[in-house]
């Protein structure tokens, strides 16, 4: 992909999330972490140069390959996709800055027994299934703030930063809206616990998101693909 496409594309990205964040607050800080999963290790390396520094991919293999190639850039990887049990070794092999898609209290308890055998930690975000669909993981609104608690309580290892949901799948503004505001109010009262990141927004909908209060978006295609 040519660079100054990816140029503009960032531009158009960090402009609009600029004028979504002053329209919620001046001092509110929005993280950008751009989503690999769709393009190229080189368009990542290109997208480096242009002054991004946190990337996210969704599958443990993936990350595995573009970290260790790209070992030498002091670049923030997030693992942002679904943890299948029988990766959990690699991911911690991997140490990623945040591993954003923690979805249920089964996978802490198996996550801390590994790395507390290591003498490891790890940051991570409760994914909250906020729209309430089957096909998305994560814990339901309703029981989240004590399975977070749960889990700051008995899993010293892992160091809970806050929560990440995937806004409702509809063309329904409103809906969307919906389970974006249904995450801002967890994220809200788990802030006395010490949460700090609110992350949501995807590259449909990641000015709704900062209007709700999301101050991490993750962005595919919106960076990484042709959007004339
Ligand atoms: C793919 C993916 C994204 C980015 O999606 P785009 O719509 O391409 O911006 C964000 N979050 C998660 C969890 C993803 O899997």
């Amino acid at each position: 992909m040519d660079r100054e496409l990816l140029r503009k594309n960032l531009d158009n990205v960090i402009w609009k999330i600029e004028q979504a964040r002053l329209a919620l607050n001046e001092h509110h800080i929005v993280q950008i972490v751009a989503v690999g999963k769709y393009t190229t290790i080189e368009n990542i390396k290109t997208l480096y140069s242009l002054g991004q520094r946190a990337f996210g991919e969704n599958h443990v293999q993936q990350l595995a390959q573009r970290s260790l190639e790209l070992k030498d850039l002091p670049i923030e990887w997030h693992m942002i996709g679904t943890l299948q049990k029988n990766k959990i070794n690699k991911l911690l092999e991997i140490k990623p800055s945040l591993f954003q898609a923690l979805d249920s209290f089964e996978l802490a308890k198996e996550l801390e027994a590994k790395l507390a055998n290591k003498q490891q930690s790890l940051s991570c975000l409760l994914q909250v299934n906020s729209a309430k669909e089957d096909t998305k993981s994560g814990v339901n609104p309703e029981v989240s703030t004590e399975i977070y608690l749960q889990i700051k309580e008995e899993c010293p290892h892992i160091n809970l930063e806050g929560i990440m949901s995937i806004g409702a799948h509809s063309d329904d503004v409103k809906k969307i809206q919906n389970s974006f505001e249904t995450t801002y109010k967890i994220y809200e009262k788990l802030q006395k616990n010490g949460a700090n990141i609110c992350s949501m927004g995807m590259s449909g909908d990641y000015e709704l998101a900062i209007k709700c209060g999301s101050n991490l978006v993750r962005i595919g295609s919106s960076i990484f693909e042709n959007n004339d």
